[in-house]
């Protein structure tokens, strides 16, 4: 039987108010329904761990769906619904401001349906009878996860813990729920390496046993690309992706999703490097997030012939687009490495680097970083990211019509030209980029074609 405790005080404590008013309105809807309803897994989890809790997922005994469209009713959110799966997710955007005044981001509630049912081991072990929330929570990876908090009014804040998730948590160990787990799904065996990490917990010692067994039996092939791309994308996305590798290395994981991958001393050097430079990036508070797994993928193959590489892609099933996205990156940041040294020594001009990078996706950049020994590169590709990639003209177009240009494609060439000596400090001002753009069109009409031949 579960332990009885309440955590309403630790959820009062730590939940934005609308958070909470929000379960209690789920709590009162699911009583009026004749429902019973509770939060479960990672938000139970995180507010035990004292961590910032992100999306909230309820459990329903009783109608999933009907509950998730009466709910989003009252919050004023959409709803769409998975009628195969009982499920829903609700989208809603909370009252009040969000940050810096603007509207608040949108939020997610997901909705399960929980239902009785006989649980079929898959090796026919013996048929168990549960109830559905335990049900529910006994399906789940671990017992960290497998928490749930009953929402209903009298019983707001009750904790329900059959598998001694509490100990566990207290513990820092990750376990599963049963000898079976990685057999139902091998993916388990990300997961449980990126929660060990994430949470400086340990792995238990039977679930260790379990992961080995697991891959010997080569599970790991049993896997579709598209699930093991999906669940090795959420680990490479963790702030300690590295250590999330290196523990994967340790119980041969990585060799078990594709063969050729190592963390030999080169490659685990670059990561490391890639580390670092994605931490620096961060600092920076850029709008735009580099793709992590991108770089990581790079990084882990970096020495693949070409052949392995496209193996990895199509192991992991990565989606066209980002397949070649991938596939390209590799050659491009070997050319663009090679022009940057070209340049170094023979131009050096900031427009000139400009011209190199610009048209290099965020990650090949990131990549490049991390890959060159050279300090002073790293500067200059550091120069370009934080000041030169956000140059931008004051003069359009439309100034040029003014001077009496025809638009055509001359029309791209000078005014590339003016960024370029914008970006080498010759037109500082608006007057200057205008003065610099007619005498281009001066001498263009003289000469029938640009002056300086300097942009390519
Ligand atoms: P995160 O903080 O990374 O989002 P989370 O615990 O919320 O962690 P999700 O991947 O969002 O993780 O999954 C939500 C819940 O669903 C988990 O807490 C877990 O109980 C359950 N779950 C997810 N994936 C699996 C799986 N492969 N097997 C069993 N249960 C799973």
């Amino acid at each position: 039987r579960s332990r009885e405790r309440s955590i309403r005080s630790l959820m009062r404590e730590r939940l934005s108010e609308h958070r909470l008013q929000l379960l209690e309105e789920a709590g009162r809807l699911a009583e009026s329904m004749n429902h019973q309803v509770f939060a479960v897994g990672g938000f139970v989890r995180d507010l035990l761990l004292r961590r910032d809790v992100l999306d909230m997922d309820l459990v329903v005994e009783g109608d999933g769906i009907a509950f998730a469209r009466a709910l989003a009713k009252k919050l004023g959110g959409r709803v769409r619904a998975h009628k195969k799966f009982r499920t829903a997710v609700i989208v809603y955007t909370p009252p009040g401001e969000g940050e810096n005044g603007l509207p608040p981001e949108e939020q997610k509630v997901d909705v399960a349906t929980a239902r009785l049912e006989y649980y079929e081991y898959p090796a026919a072990l013996p048929t168990v009878e549960l109830s559905s929330i335990k049900m529910d929570l006994f399906r789940r990876d671990f017992t960290i996860n497998a928490l749930a908090v009953q929402l209903n009014p009298e019983d707001f804040g009750r904790l329900v813990d059959f598998f001694g998730a509490q100990r566990d948590i207290k513990e820092r160990v990750i376990r599963v729920l049963h000898s079976l787990s990685f057999v139902e799904d091998p993916t388990r065996i990300l997961r449980a390496i990126r929660f060990e990490q994430r949470f400086h917990f340990r792995i238990g010692k039977q679930t260790t046993r379990l992961i080995k067994n697991a891959i010997q039996l080569k599970l790991v092939d049993r896997l579709s690309g598209a699930r093991l791309f999906n669940e090795l994308k959420l680990m490479l996305r963790e702030k300690d992706f590295l250590l999330d590798l290196l523990r994967m290395e340790e119980f041969d994981v990585l060799k078990a999703i594709y063969p050729a991958f190592s963390m030999n001393q080169r490659v685990e050097k670059l990561l490391r490097e890639i580390e670092k430079v994605l931490n620096w990036y961060a600092l920076l508070y850029e709008p735009t997030a580099p793709r992590q797994w991108l770089l990581v993928l790079m990084g882990l193959t970096e020495r693949f012939p070409d052949e392995d590489a496209r193996g990895v892609a199509t192991r992991l099933a990565i989606p066209p687009r980002e397949r070649r996205e991938f596939l390209n990156l590799r050659s491009l940041c070997v050319e663009t490495l090679d022009r940057l040294n070209t340049w170094k020594y023979a131009d050096g001009s900031r427009s000139g680097l400009y011209f190199i990078l610009e048209s290099l996706p965020l990650e090949g950049i990131l990549f490049i970083m991390a890959r060159t020994g050279d300090e002073d590169l790293r500067k200059h590709i550091s120069l370009h990211l934080t000041k030169l990639s956000h140059e931008a003209l004051e003069i359009t177009g439309e100034d040029l019509i003014a001077m009496g240009l025809q638009p055509g494609p001359d029309f791209g060439k000078i005014l590339r030209e003016v960024l370029a000596a914008k970006l080498d400090g010759q037109a500082p001002t608006l007057l200057a980029e205008l003065g610099y753009a007619e005498r281009l069109v001066r001498e263009m009409r003289r000469g029938g074609g640009s002056g300086k031949k300097r942009v390519q």
